[in-house]
């Protein structure tokens, strides 16, 4: 029998966990709150302790910032995040030594990357960017099948984008930098700035043209640093109708033939592209994560190519 992974992806409110091999394989899901650190590493434990079959690995997509550095003695853990009780949270050795399994760890943006590409909208590019508009800016580099990590691992909601203070005075929401792309141009700075839940606001309300710049504007930033052959966009804020087809405008727009490609122009709708894994993403590429861990050179879907 083929073995079974384990997907774990973290979230600031809800936490899913499954059981399987890929998106047509999946033996077991569950749902939890993101309570506190304990109860919920306990509850993902419980999940995997208590089911009929046992995984051979682990990969956990985790909300960040995380530590994703072999060798660092605080590698596997969640870092400095603005979320109570979660700072310095030991996810992986805690899960490794309560499963006895080896327990693979990734940012949640880097594992719903990883699954798009695998078995979503971005099957077959070479390099990935994914990105997220939602509550935050999120977003991950796939490189050579895997996720960029660098020194850290890229955190792209918080470049630096223009803003003109006069056209648009919003400070921004980033606690830490106000007016960088997340603090710009999430779903809570569309809320903050125009006073209203974003989802209230008419198609034809001056927030959706800004909001477009906004998000064209960081993308931007990551086609000309990292020319990524393809960009994966989702989110709560792009379930807009229209908001992507504005996006592509503005981009090409910005651009401005400077890259030249027809990806970048007439073909921007082939290159700029919703996800289409929807809520399993996350979990779906942790078990890629982890089937990739354990078997490197195994069967398609394996993250090693
Ligand atoms: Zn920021």
């Amino acid at each position: 029998m083929d073995s079974l992974f384990g997907g774990v992806e973290t979230g600031g409110t809800w936490t899913v966990c499954a059981l399987g091999t890929g998106p047509a394989d999946i033996r077991a899901q569950v749902e939890l709150p993101t309570t506190t650190p304990a109860e919920t590493i306990d509850r993902i434990a419980a999940f995997f302790t208590q089911a009929r079959e046992r995984p051979a690995a682990v990969g956990v997509g985790s909300f960040g910032p995380v530590d994703l550095a072999p060798g660092s003695p605080t590698y596997g853990s969640v870092t400095t995040t603005p979320k109570p009780g979660w700072r310095q949270t030991p996810l992986v050795s805690e899960l490794e030594s309560r499963l006895g399994v080896p327990v693979v760890f990734e940012t949640d943006t880097g594992t719903a990357g990883l699954a798009e590409l695998l078995w979503g909208a971005a099957r077959g590019a070479a390099s990935l960017a994914y990105v997220t508009v939602g509550t935050g800016i999120g977003g991950a580099l796939i490189c050579g099948g895997r996720p960029w990590h660098g020194l850290i691992h890229p955190e792209v909601g918080h470049v630096r984008i223009p803003h003109d203070r006069e056209l648009d005075p919003f400070a921004g929401v980033c606690p830490t930098h106000g007016d960088c792309w997340e603090g710009l141009a999430c779903g809570p700075a569309l809320a903050a700035r125009w006073g209203v839940d974003p989802r209230e606001l008419p198609d034809d309300h001056p927030a959706w043209a800004l909001e477009a710049k906004y998000v064209a504007l960081g993308l931007l930033a990551i086609v000309t640093v990292a020319s990524p052959h393809l960009i994966v966009i989702g989110g709560g804020v792009l379930e807009r109708p229209g908001l992507l087809a504005r996006i592509r405008r503005e981009l090409t727009a910005l651009n401005a033939g400077y890259l030249s490609h027809p990806l970048l122009e007439r073909r921007i709708d082939h290159y700029l592209v919703a996800p289409q894994l929807g809520d399993r993403a996350g979990v779906l590429g942790a078990i890629a994560l982890a089937a990739g861990a354990s078997a490197p050179a195994e069967a398609s879907g394996s993250v090693s190519a």
